[in-house]
Order: C-alpha cells, then sequence, then structure tokens
C-alpha cells in the first residue's frame, strides 16, 4: 500500500514530507487510516538521533488513533470502520514469559517499536504514525471506548501509558503520595491519572509558572524543585516519584523527598544521569527504578479506566506542517501539555 506522511531525514534537517509502502496485509494484520497522531518527546529524540540507533528517512510517531479500513484473513476482533489505537509496539515474540504475561513491553526477545524498529519477518525499519496509513498486527491493536474523545485520546498512547504502567506497579491508590517531576507530556498525564486513582499529587517543576496549570490538572499542590528551602520541608513525603525529565540531570535532590522504601521511577531520560549520592538510597532503605511504556492488556486497561473516568490529555492540535514548529516549543518546555496532529491536514499533494 502507498501512503505518505513526514519523516526525518537526518539529524539536523526538519522533517518534511515522504512517500512510502506499508505491507500488504498479513492473515493477522489490520489496516488503519490514522485520524490523529500525538507528539512525543521521544519522536524528537529520535527525529534528531539523540540515543544514537535512528535511521533515515524516519517517520516519528507512535501516539496513533485511527479507523480501520481492512483487515487480514484471520483477524476477528476487528473489522472495518472500528475506530482503534497503536501505541508504541508493533509486534514482540508473544511466546516468551512476559508476553504470555501481556507485558509485551518486556518481551525477552525484544519488542518491535512503531518507529525504530525492524519488523520480525522481513527485517525492514518500521515508520510511525506521522503518516496516512499504518498497518499493524492485530494483537498490537487497540480499541476505542465508547465516549472517549479521538481527537484527545491520542496521548493515552504513550504519554498515558507510560505514566499509568508505574502507578499501578507501585500500588498507587487512596492515600499514596505521588510526585511528578517535569510537567510536560507525560508529566501532565502522570497528574491526571494518579489523581484519577485517588493519591495526593505534587508537581515538582522547575516552573513556578506552571503552578496554576498544576491545580488545574488536579495535583494538589506544585513544588519548585529550583527553591532548596521548600524541598527541604518535603523531605521524606513521597511514596513514589515519576520523574519524566527528558534531558540528564542529577537525583539528588529529589531522593530525599522520598519516604522510608519509597521508588523513584525514571520514565524519562534515556542514558546516563549526573553522579548521585547512594547516602539517600542506603539511609532511608529508598530506590531508583526505570519502567518502559507498558502492555497490550494495560494499555486497554488504560484507555477503559480514560472513557469511565472521563480522563483526557489537554492538546493542542496542530497541522502536519507545523510539526517542526512543535518540535522548536517542545525543547522549549513550551507544550500545554500534547501536540496532536490532525492527520485530515496531510495532503498527498505534499507529499
Ligand atoms: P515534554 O512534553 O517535553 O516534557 C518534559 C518536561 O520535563 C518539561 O515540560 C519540563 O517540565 C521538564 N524539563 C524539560 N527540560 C528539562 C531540563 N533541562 N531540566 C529539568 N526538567 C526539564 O516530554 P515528554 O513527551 O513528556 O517526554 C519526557 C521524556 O520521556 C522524554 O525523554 C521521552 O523520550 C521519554 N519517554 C519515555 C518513555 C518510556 O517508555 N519510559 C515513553 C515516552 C517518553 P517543567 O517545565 O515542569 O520543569
Ligand atoms: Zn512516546
Amino acid at each position: 500500500m502507498n501512503t505518505f506522511g513526514y519523516a526525518a531525514y537526518g539529524p539536523d534537517s526538519p522533517l518534511a514530507p515522504y512517500t512510502f509502502e506499508r505491507r500488504e496485509l498479513r492473515p493477522d494484520d489490520v489496516a488503519l487510516e490514522i485520524l490523529y497522531c500525538g507528539v512525543c518527546h521521544s519522536d524528537l529524540h529520535t527525529a534528531r538521533n539523540d540515543w544514537g540507533w535512528s535511521y533515515y528517512p524516519i517517520v516519528p510517531g507512535h501516539e496513533i488513533v485511527g479507523r480501520v479500513i481492512e483487515v487480514g484473513s484471520e483477524v476477528t476482533r476487528y473489522r472495518a470502520g472500528d475506530h482503534v489505537a497503536v501505541g508504541c509496539m508493533v509486534d514482540s515474540c508473544q511466546e516468551c514469559d512476559q508476553c504470555q504475561k501481556g507485558e509485551e513491553q518486556l518481551c525477552r526477545e525484544g519488542n518491535v517499536q512503531t518507529y525504530g524498529g525492524h519488523d520480525r519477518i522481513t527485517g525492514e525499519p518500521t515508520q510511525g504514525g506521522y503518516s496516512k496509513h499504518i498497518v499493524v498486527r492485530e494483537a498490537f491493536c487497540l480499541r476505542m471506548p465508547e465516549g472517549l474523545d479521538l481527537s484527545k485520546a491520542a496521548p493515552l498512547l504513550c504519554a498515558g501509558i507510560t505514566t499509568y504502567s508505574p502507578l499501578r506497579t507501585w500500588g498507587v491508590g487512596p492515600g499514596s503520595r505521588v510526585g511528578v517531576i517535569g510537567l510536560g507530556g507525560l508529566g501532565h498525564m502522570a497528574v491526571k491519572l494518579a489523581v484519577g486513582l485517588g493519591a495526593d499529587v505534587t508537581v515538582l517543576s522547575r516552573s513556578s509558572n506552571k503552578e496554576a496549570d498544576a491545580l488545574a490538572l488536579g495535583a494538589d499542590r506544585l513544588l519548585l524543585s529550583s527553591d532548596p528551602e521548600a524541598m527541604g520541608k518535603a523531605a521524606s513525603g513521597f511514596d513514589l516519584i515519576i520523574d519524566t525529565v527528558p534531558v540528564k540531570h542529577g537525583l539528588d535532590p529529589y531522593l530525599p523527598l522520598l519516604d522510608v522504601d519509597g521508588t523513584l521511577v525514571i520514565v524519562g531520560q534515556v542514558g546516563p544521569m549526573d553522579e548521585a549520592s547512594t547516602v539517600p538510597l542506603l539511609l532511608g532503605r529508598r530506590r531508583v527504578a526505570g519502567s518502559p511504556i507498558g502492555g497490550i492488556r494495560e494499555t486497554q486497561e488504560l484507555l477503559d479506566f480514560c472513557a469511565k473516568k472521563n480522563i483526557l490529555p489537554d492538546c493542542e492540535m496542530i497541522r502536519m506542517d507545523q510539526i517542526n514548529e512543535a518540535f522548536e516549543r517542545m525543547e522549549k518546555a513550551d507544550v500545554r501539555y500534547r501536540f496532536v496532529i490532525d492527520m485530515a491536514s496531510l495532503s498527498p499533494e505534499e507529499a
């Protein structure tokens, strides 16, 4: 199938139109027309090759909401016209213990990323959702629950599940004290979801001008991470801190904020961090952990949870041709709180 979208052609060049092929449908494949795609900071990291594993051209985008246009001969769960979603993964071995548990993100053979991965059968590089169509295995397709606003739901597929999964893993519920470092795409979802689970939620931000937003999102307070006195007063006050900061940084200011047995879970920065002291870890039996996205079962659970609780990301809708400007704004932390591309704005003439 011939399709079109926007690709990065190199680490230093802006995204530009790109025409390419999607594979012929395999028996267990679903073909989607993409309606909306969220803009994740990982898209920007990948376009710029910050992690060193990008290829070019590469089509970013892993927060995909669309409509089924065709299904393979063995597909049972979807048919043309259904509203569905695709997140950060499009395949895994489906046989290892992790896949069997529905934790495909932890597949022993490695999951296949929606972009930046390689097809398990052909080895072809995968291409993401800044495009008109995608073909994906049925098992990696999510059902959009009735009543969830399609134009706003896309960021749930990465920002949502990446923050929901640690909240569930560490058993957050009423009475839990949760901190969220960085109020961006992931951070604002962490706030909404932790509030939805009944937790007491604090935003830890460098930006005091985000305080009103933090409260409007449902947080109980904003703690200015650049204010040592306020940080000192908050010591030992958290059970779980979710760290969404996208760049190299230090953990020393944050570790003393954890209570005994508390956990700081890194979901943002990929790669080396600044040196950190082990003193607060040892003395308080505190922990540092990491967490990648979430499994398909848990992602469906999240979509259903958000539909039930009416939790939706705060989105700024953009046209496809505004993507480079959106990247620039994202680098300046000037997003409130997720850009979503309206794929109706992508015309074949452009490509
Ligand atoms: P984003 O929308 O750009 O938000 C990041 C936030 O971090 C900013 O709004 C800002 O909040 C804070 N921040 C930015 N630069 C900072 C700096 N130099 N020092 C301290 N804080 C800073 O990004 P996002 O889409 O939420 O993604 C965040 C990170 O998560 C990215 O690195 C992305 O690749 C990663 N990610 C990981 C997974 C996973 O599976 N673990 C999944 C998706 C994304 P304040 O202004 O409030 O300080
Ligand atoms: Zn993402």
